[in-house]
Parts: structure tokens; sequence; C-alpha cells
């Protein structure tokens, strides 16, 4: 049963073939034997769980259900829940309990999901590798001598070690797909402005965007379903009409016109992966579908421009922890600049460190023009790119990460290697587009790769009905690692 989708579970809970109560039981003992050695989660709550599946269980008694009643469900670390810690992956937030839920958490509860935990991610959602937490790295489940990637890397490695049937991630420079790419899990970044971002604890503000991970693309429809909407509390999020992200999953792809980006098809892009991606491109014109080149002439300006803006709004969206309102505070200090510069110095882990000093520096004075604004300017041009590209086709494919999952401690001691992990994702989110990654084989090591697939502004239902059209074909998002059954 806990190989099942949200969809398979939800019909086991309406037939009354199993309550909410018996599934979280089992997904709570796979945990408690599971995750030592994953360590995907910073925070599980048992009692609180439960009295979730008993509270949705009356709700499907009394048939007033949503396809999320009674499935247990897993947040990344940063989105705030009221009555439960909230730690960003931090120490500085280390023992923060939140006093209220974001709109991500109220809307899961709404729809009757059970909260279960909340997963271990980067240290504020800085990072590929899920090797900056404060709560210790996450490890593959395909081989625990390996990386899930990153930020979003507890919810990744819970959903693909089945410790939950889906989670909740965010994407600020591709942490929801990098990581989905590298434990084979399935896992989409809405278009910037589709799920709103209060409380959601902020890195880089016009980047970020919650989004799901689940074991197929129908399941991330039903997540988006309930994420999704306006929300008059985030000034970014865009007032549409409530869609049905699911309404056309069943559509042949013939006439499909899938983009290949040359840019993305170059020795950055390992041979193993390359191979995998390119099976899956001929499955989907197999179907029907025809490829047409496309071209993203600044593709290789997005890493160095994201490492200019993201650090800049860290910079600023991390002032707020002075050890004044809310986090850790130095215990000796002499007086109050004292106080901030022990608080921050012993809070923040290297990496956060080394994005407020970037971030610092690109908005001084004297550097603005040079850096920050110049920055701007690029990002408009790697926007404009796309908007050309979806001219000639629909949809835009390619890889999601350009290696299979790297060992723990291969890439910490030289960033931007760690930086390069997001060659492929950075631009989509530079653009505001949405995105996913779906598992497509294995490369080296029998370890998994994902296909990404980016569409238009709010094209998410077209993005999920090619990725669902491919797995009715394929198997790779059902395979499981060993050891976990
Ligand atoms: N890896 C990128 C970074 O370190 C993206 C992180 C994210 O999407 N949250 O900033």
């Amino acid at each position: 049963m806990f190989d099942l989708t949200i969809s398979a579970l939800a019909s086991l809970l309406r037939d009354r073939k199993a309550s909410s109560e018996e599934l979280t039981r089992l997904f709570l003992g796979r945990i408690a034997r599971l995750d030592p050695g994953l360590n995907a989660f910073i925070t599980v709550d048992e009692e609180k769980a439960l009295a979730g599946a008993r509270a949705a269980d009356a709700r499907l008694a009394k048939g007033e259900a949503t396809p999320l009643t009674g499935i247990p469900i897993a947040h990344k670390d940063l989105f705030c829940a009221k009555g439960w810690k909230t730690t960003c992956g931090s120490r500085m937030l280390a023992d923060f309990v939140s006093p209220y839920d974001a709109h991500v958490v109220e809307q899961f509860d709404r729809a009757g999901a059970v909260l279960v935990g909340k997963t271990n991610m980067d240290e504020f959602a800085m990072g590929s590798s899920n090797e900056s937490s404060h709560f210790g790295p996450v490890r593959n489940p395909w081989d625990r001598a390996r990386v899930p990637g990153g930020s979003s890397g507890g919810s990744a490695a819970a959903v693909a070690a089945r410790l939950v049937p889906a989670a909740t991630g965010t994407d600020t420079g591709g942490s929801i797909r990098q990581p989905a790419s590298l434990t084979g899990t399935s896992g989409i970044r809405p278009t910037y402005g589709a799920v709103s971002r209060y409380g959601m604890v902020a890195f880089a503000s016009s980047l970020d965007q919650g989004g799901a991970f689940g074991k197929s693309a129908e399941d991330l429809a039903l997540m988006l379903n309930v994420m999704a909407g306006f929300d008059e509390r985030d000034s970014t999020s865009i007032e549409r009409p409530k869609e049905d992200y699911a309404r056309v999953l069943a559509r042949p792809l013939a006439g499909l016109r899938v983009g290949l980006p040359k840019e993305y098809f170059t020795a950055d892009l390992a041979p193993d992966v390359a191979a995998c991606v390119t099976a899956a491109i001929a499955e989907l014109k197999a179907q029907g579908a025809t490829t047409v080149e496309v071209s993203l002439p600044n593709q290789a300006l997005a890493v160095p421009v994201y490492y200019v803006i993201a650090p800049a709004e860290a910079s600023s969206n991390l002032s707020r922890f002075d050890g004044v309102r809310y986090g850790h505070r130095a215990a000796d200090y002499a007086d109050l600049n004292d106080m901030y510069r022990k608080t921050r110095a012993q809070g923040f882990g290297a990496e956060v460190q080394r994005r407020i000093l970037v971030g610092t520096y690109v908005l001084s004075h004297g550097y603005y023009d040079a850096y920050y604004l110049q920055a701007q300017k690029v990002r408009r041009l790697i926007a404009r790119d796309f908007t050309q590209a979806f001219k000639a086709c629909d949809v835009i494919a390619g890889p999601a990460a350009p290696t299979v999952a790297f060992p723990i401690g291969e890439k910490t001691s030289d960033p931007v290697q760690m930086y390069l992990e997001d060659l492929y994702t950075i631009s989509v989110n530079l653009a505001g587009l949405p995105g996913l990654s779906v598992p497509c084989g294995f490369g080296d090591h029998g370890l998994p790769v994902g296909l990404q697939l980016i569409g238009d502004y709010f094209d998410e239902a077209r993005m999920l009905n090619v990725a669902h059209q491919y797995q009715l074909a394929t198997d790779w998002h059902r395979r499981s690692p060993p050891g976990i059954g």
C-alpha cells in the first residue's frame, strides 16, 4: 500500500478499504524505521498526524472528502505551520515554532490532507545537495553515500523512499526539479505567482515558488489543485480563475510541438543523462509529437545572473534575522551591534553567510549598476528567449540536472561546481515559467535521471498532460529504490 499514488490511495479511502488512521500509521511506521538512515525529516509529530487522520476519517464518513482527504503528506520545513517547528534547515530558526499557517499549509489542511512532518532542506533553501542543513545531510534512498539534490532534498527523499505519498517543496533556482531528477520522483514548479508565497520563509522573493513532489504527474495535478489559486496576502499572487490541473491529462500527444534547446544538448550534459533524455524524447515522438530545435541564446548567462539576483534578494530578506524578533540570539554580547554580529555569525551557516556577503556587495553603492542592474537587464533577455522559443513549440524538453546524484562531500568545497547543478533549471526561474521533472531512466551506477518539461506561463495543465502520457507508456516513475520494502 505504501507504494500507491495519491489517486489510488484516495479510492481505497473512499471505498472504505482503508482508513486514514491506518494509512497514517503505516507511513509513520515507515518513517520510524527508514528515516534514521535518510534524515529526510526534521520534525515528525505522531500525535498531530493521528489527530489529523481521525478528523479526515470523520470527514470521509460524512462523504465530504476531496481527493486529498486522509492522505498523509509532508511540508518542506520553510512553510510555516501553526504550532510546528519551522526551522528552514537553520540554526537561526532551530527552535522557532510558527504562530500561523502558510497559505499552502492552510490549503492542504482545508482539503483534509494529514500533515505528518516537516522535511529537511538546505539552509534557507540555498543549495543543490541538502548538505548545508543545520540538521545534517539528507541521504539519497538510491545510494545512501550520495546526495538527494537540493534544496528540497528531504521532500524528494521522503517521497522516493515512500515515507509519504507526496510532499511540498520550493523552487527558486531548481530546488524541486533537480532533487526530483536525482531521486526518481516527479516534481513540479508552477508559474511564478500561481502559488501564494504567504508564510513561506523568503529566500529570493522574485524567484521563490512553492510546488510539489509526488510519484506521478497525475498526483502533481491533484496537489496543484489544492495549492494554487489567488491569495491577497501575497502581492505577487496572480488573480486567475481556479483551474483543474488534471483536466487534460488524457489528451493524446499527436500534434504536440516539443522544443529542444540546442544549448541544452552540449558537452556540459553527462552522456548517461543525455542518453535517457534522448530516449524519453523519442517516446514523445512515438506518441505523435514532433520536435523542433529552438535556441535560448542567453542560456550561458543564467547561472551568473542568478548568483547576483538571488543573493541580492537574500541579503535583504535575511536581514530580519537579527536576534531581536525571532530565532537565535547570541548568549553573550557587549552591545547591540555586537549582539547582531554574534547572533548572525552563529545562526547562519557558511553558504548563507556567503550569499549575504555577495548580495550586500552587488547592491552596494558603486557596484549596483555594474552587477545588480546589469543582471536585471540580462534577466529580461533570458525571459525574452523563452517567449521567442514558445512561438515555435508548445513545451520545451531537456534534462533537469546535468548528472546523476553525486557523492556526499564531492562538491561542498567548490561552490561554483555546486551552482552548476542548476544549469538547466535556473533560467526557468529567472523567466518565471513553470517546469517539471519526471523520471526517464537510469544512468551511471543505476541512478535515476529526470526529464525536464518547461511550459509557457500558466500552461501547467499541458505540461502535466505530456508528463502523464509519457508515464502511461513507461514505468520509470514506478521504480523504487532497493531496500525500502
Ligand atoms: N541551488 C540553487 C541555490 O542554491 C537553487 C536553490 C532553490 O531553488 N531554492 O540557490
